[in-house]
C-alpha cells in the first residue's frame, strides 16, 4: 500500500478524466493521495475530490500565485481553513513556501509579497495545529528562519532537492523530505546519494502529479519539439518511484512502502489509513 503525499489531482491537467486517473492509482495499489492546492480558486475542487476519492487535501497559496492573488486572498484561506478544520479530510495548510529560483519572485515587489503571504500562511497552520506543505527553491535558510520564529506541528518539505547539511537541519525541526520522480534519473547523483542514506524515519513519497515525470515518463526537449509529447504524470506512478527507492536503499519494497506510510501518518497526523 502507497500514500502519494503530494498530487495534484485538482490541476486543469486532469480536469476531463480524474475519476479514471484516481481509479488507475488505486489499482497499482496507491491507497491515499494528499491534494495540496496551491491559490483559492482551486480550494473547493481540492477538497471535493478528496471527499469523493477518500484522499487528504490541503490548503494554501502557492508562492508562484501569489502574484496573481487577490487582496483577500489570505482572508479567503483563513475562512476556507475554519470552515474545512473539522473536515477530516483536511490534513495540512499546503502547498506554501518560498521561491527565489523564479526570477520575479526573487526581487521586489514580489519578494516581499511572498515572505508576508508565507508568514501569514505559516501564522494560520500554527493557529489551527495543522502541519504544512512546503514548496522550498533556494529558500532553505529563510523558510527555517521563518519556522523558528512561527512554530507549526512539523510538515513536508516536497520535492526535496537540497544537500545533506540541509535535509539534516529539515529533519531537526521535525521535518519529513520528500522524494519522487527527480531521484529516478542517473545523473541526479546527489538526491540519489540522499535517498540512499536518508535516516528511513524521514522518507515520504510523492508523485507531485501532472509535474516533476520519472525518467521512464520524460520526453527530452528535441523530441518534444519534434513533436512527441511527454506523458502526463500520474499518481499511478509512484509504486514504481517507491520501487526504484528501495532498490537504492537495498530494502525490500514492502518495506520502504510501510515505512513511508508510517512516516506520512506520523506527520500528517490527521491522515486516516
Ligand atoms: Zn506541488
Amino acid at each position: 500500500m502507497w500514500i502519494d503525499t503530494h498530487c495534484h489531482l485538482d490541476a486543469p491537467e486532469f480536469a476531463c478524466d480524474v475519476d479514471a486517473v484516481r481509479k488507475q492509482a488505486r489499482r497499482a495499489g496507491v491507497a491515499r493521495g494528499v491534494l495540496p492546492a496551491v491559490r483559492g480558486a482551486e480550494f473547493p475542487r481540492a477538497r471535493e475530490l478528496a471527499c469523493r476519492f477518500d484522499d487528504a487535501y490541503a490548503l494554501g497559496i502557492h508562492p508562484l500565485y501569489v502574484a496573481g492573488a487577490a487582496d483577500d486572498a489570505l482572508e479567503q484561506l483563513a475562512a476556507a481553513l475554519a470552515e474545512s478544520v473539522s473536515n477530516p479530510h483536511l490534513v495540512a495548510v499546503g502547498e506554501i513556501g518560498l521561491d527565489y529560483f523564479a526570477p520575479e519572485l526573487a526581487r521586489e515587489p514580489l519578494k516581499t509579497k511572498q515572505e508576508y503571504f508565507c508568514r501569514e500562511q505559516l501564522k494560520l497552520a500554527r493557529q489551527y495545529g495543522l502541519p504544512v506543505i512546503l514548496h522550498a527553491r533556494r529558500s532553505v535558510d529563510q523558510l527555517l528562519k521563518a519556522l523558528r520564529q512561527i512554530e507549526v506541528p512539523g510538515g513536508i518539505v516536497h520535492a526535496f532537492n537540497g544537500s545533506a547539511q540541509q535535509a539534516r537541519q529539515w529533519i531537526d525541526m521535525g521535518f519529513k523530505l520528500g522524494f519522487g520522480g527527480a531521484c529516478t534519473y542517473e545523473r541526479a547523483t546527489r538526491l540519489r546519494a540522499l535517498a540512499e542514506t536518508l535516516p528511513s524515519d524521514a522518507l515520504v513519497l510523492e508523485t507531485d502529479a501532472p509535474d516533476i515525470p520519472p525518467h521512464w515518463l520524460y520526453r527530452p526537449s528535441a523530441e518534444r519539439a519534434a513533436g512527441v509529447p511527454s506523458a502526463r504524470n500520474t499518481p499511478a506512478e509512484l509504486p514504481r518511484i517507491g520501487a526504484e527507492i528501495a532498490r537504492l536503499r537495498g530494502v525490500p519494497v514492502d518495506t520502504l512502502a510501510q515505512v513511508a506510510t508510517e512516516n506520512s501518518k506520523r506527520v500528517l497526523s490527521k491522515l486516516i489509513v
